[in-house]
């Protein structure tokens, strides 16, 4: 059963939609992220699940009980907050145990959870400090440390690590799976950085302008994402323009740039027909390159493979393999990553690419391209 669903989720801000019919749910035990580019939407979704904005439309419920209208208090739902929102003037012990203090927990049970959850985050002995004497790390786990305490059903992270650096943040990423495994509770988490969501989250709904893009797992999103925008979003991606030049039974026919291509129908995630102006669209590392002698070194079975000639104008290291920015005969600039070879800028290089790689969006409103074509 799922422990949050959030169903036909609007909320208005005068004229301005801010998060447009979501629906989502997540099930017990699930770390779940909410990504999406800043103002998507993302955290006024959380802010009305913890209880701080009510909808304009739609349902919330947790436990299959409904909760839109009860306060925040009367939700079993803790919140961190993007700023923490730690209280300066406590001591860190405080700060963990000031929602027990608040509900009646005596103080020796206040004590002992109070411990418990300083081992969980592992802050042994820091809980007579006070805030201002912890790094940001640290602050971190306090702030996790007290939306845990009172065993909520669903933890609410809104973009908690965006103010640490790199190797920090990738540290807390670790340690919030990892105590989120401990504690067995379910976690709702916003970003805006794919890096983080993609190394935490069970599964994601991407957001964008308030609407729900596509929902999935990691996997999911990275090998089918359903719009272009997905595919930006997640990961790198190559796109040349095209036009569906036929489509039968079990292929799509595909006029990019200067010659014709053929992909395997499921290529596109949504009916295509001909004459669709299209971006055809193809992930760096999915891209092989070789040295090429001449011009003619491109593999010639277009109908399998797409492939071209190009220049290397841009390289940068990325540990084990190599980020080329290519000027390709065909298809205007395109970058590959690629692991087994090196090259130098200006070197000359064939790549291609499978056909059963390539993904295909229509492109809204999308003029079809010039006969010269290209990207
Ligand atoms: P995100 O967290 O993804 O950056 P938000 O949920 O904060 O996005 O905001 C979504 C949109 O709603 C933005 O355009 C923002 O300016 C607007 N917005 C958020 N809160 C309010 C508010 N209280 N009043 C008016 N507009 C708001
Ligand atoms: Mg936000």
């Amino acid at each position: 059963m799922s422990l949050l669903r959030v169903s036909g989720l609007t909320k208005e801000f005068g004229d301005l939609t801010a998060v447009d019919d979501v629906s989502f749910d997540i099930e017990d035990g699930e770390f779940v992220s909410i990504l999406g580019p800043s103002g998507s939407g993302k955290s006024t979704v959380l802010r009305m699940v913890a209880g701080f904005e009510e909808p304009t439309e739609g349902e919330i419920s947790l436990d299959d009980v409904e909760i839109v209208g009860s306060p925040p208090f009367e939700r079993d739902v803790n919140m961190v907050f993007q700023d923490l929102a730690l209280f300066p003037h406590l001591t860190v012990a405080e700060n963990i145990g000031y929602g027990l203090k608040q509900s009646g927990v005596p103080a020796d049970e206040r004590r002992e959870r109070t411990e418990r959850m300083l081992e969980m985050v592992r802050l042994e002995g820091y809980g007579d400090r006070a805030p201002a004497e912890l790094s940001g790390g640290e602050q971190q786990r306090v702030a996790l440390a007290r939306a845990l305490v009172n065993e909520p059903a669903l933890v609410l992270f809104d973009e908690p690590l965006s103010s640490l650096d790199r190797k920090l943040r990738q540290h807390m990423q670790s340690e919030l799976q990892r105590i989120q495994l401990e504690t067995d509770t379910t976690f709702l988490y916003v970003t805006h950085d794919q890096e983080v969501a993609l190394a935490v989250s069970d599964r994601l709904v991407v957001l964008d302008d308030g609407e729900i893009q596509q929902v999935g797992t990691v996997e999911e999103l990275y090998e089918a994402p359903a719009s272009r925008f997905v595919a930006d979003f997640i990961g790198d991606v190559n796109a040349v323009e095209g036009r569906v030049t036929a489509v039968d039974d079990g292929t799509i026919g595909l006029d990019v740039g200067d010659g014709e291509v053929s992909v395997p129908r499921d290529a596109a995630v949504e009916e295509l027909a001909v004459d669709d102006a299209v971006d055809v669209c193809i992930r760096p590392f999915l891209m092989r390159a070789e040295p090429a002698e001449s011009d003619r070194d491109a593999v010639d079975d277009a109908n399998e493979t797409f492939s071209t000639t190009g220049v290397v104008r841009s390289r940068s290291y990325q540990g084990s393999d190599s980020l080329y920015g290519i000027e390709t005969d065909r298809w205007g600039r395109l970058s590959a990553e690629v692991r087994s070879a090196s090259f130098d800028v200006d070197d000359r290089v064939a790549i291609a690419w499978d056909a059963a790689d390539v993904h295909v969006y229509r492109r809204e409103g999308g003029a079809p391209p010039s006969e010269d074509g290209g990207a």
